[in-house]
């Protein structure tokens, strides 16, 4: 899972990624109000941990912009200051949690790990029509049958089960799964949908990945209604 990082104090900014990475996510770090906005607005980060104290933008009106443009990635904002109107401004503008510096690194994951929760990301499992895909694992399983995926068809998997029946573009599972710095291209996304339905297939699942010309892909259960 990804994590936009919005913090100016590098030192901070690189123990926070470093935390972040040994738990398992992808941390991006920027420096300043507006490179943060501009990179929540791809919708691409399942979380955005923000400072208030930001040069340009604060984190207040970040997080008022992004609110204000319909993106709604759950924010954390992070702060030394804590007082009671800092927090009540820091949860009117649209932050979903409000942590003051210095804090605990068990604290913050605890944090991070119930929005998430909230969100339905953070499970043991993400489950469509008679299957499961099973995290620790990282396996597709149908009863007893089970087939352990790659890292990237997981990634694949984890967008698609995560979505389930609304549609998410090939340009969203592109940067979701191979990142902003690749050379990967579309027809990547292909290959791996095709490799994924084989293996649903594998296991006699009724999950179905439909594509939705020109749009994206979406879970459908087999003959369902
Ligand atoms: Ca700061």
């Amino acid at each position: 899972m990804k994590i936009l990082v919005v913090e100016d104090e590098r030192l901070l900014s690189e123990s926070l990624c470093e935390l972040l990475a040994s738990h398992g996510f992808e941390a991006e770090p920027v420096y300043d109000g507006e490179a943060g906005l501009e990179y929540a607005m791809t919708g691409v980060y399942d979380l955005i941990m923000l400072d208030v104290m930001l040069p340009g933008m604060d984190g207040f009106a970040l997080a008022r912009r992004l609110r204000g443009r319909h993106v709604g990635t759950p924010i954390l904002m992070l702060t030394a200051r804590s007082g009671l109107d800092d927090r009540v401004e820091g949860l009117n503008s649209g932050a979903d949690y409000y942590l003051a510096k210095p804090f605990d690194t068990r604290e913050l994951m605890a944090c991070i790990n119930a929005i998430l929760r909230r969100q339905g990301a953070q499970v043991d499992e993400l489950r469509f029509g008679d299957t499961a895909l099973d995290l620790p694992s990282a396996a597709l399983v149908r009863g007893e049958l089970s087939s352990r995926l790659s890292a990237r068809e997981f990634e694949m998997a984890r967008c698609l089960f995560a979505a389930g029946e609304r549609i998410i573009s090939k340009q969203t599972l592109l940067v979701k799964v191979w990142g902003w710095e690749s050379d990967a291209v579309e027809n990547h996304v292909e290959v791996y949908v095709g490799f994924l339905r084989k293996k649903l297939a594998s296991i006699g699942s009724n999950v179905k990945i439909k594509s939705v010309r020109s749009l994206g892909y979406h879970l459908e259960v087999d003959g369902g209604d």
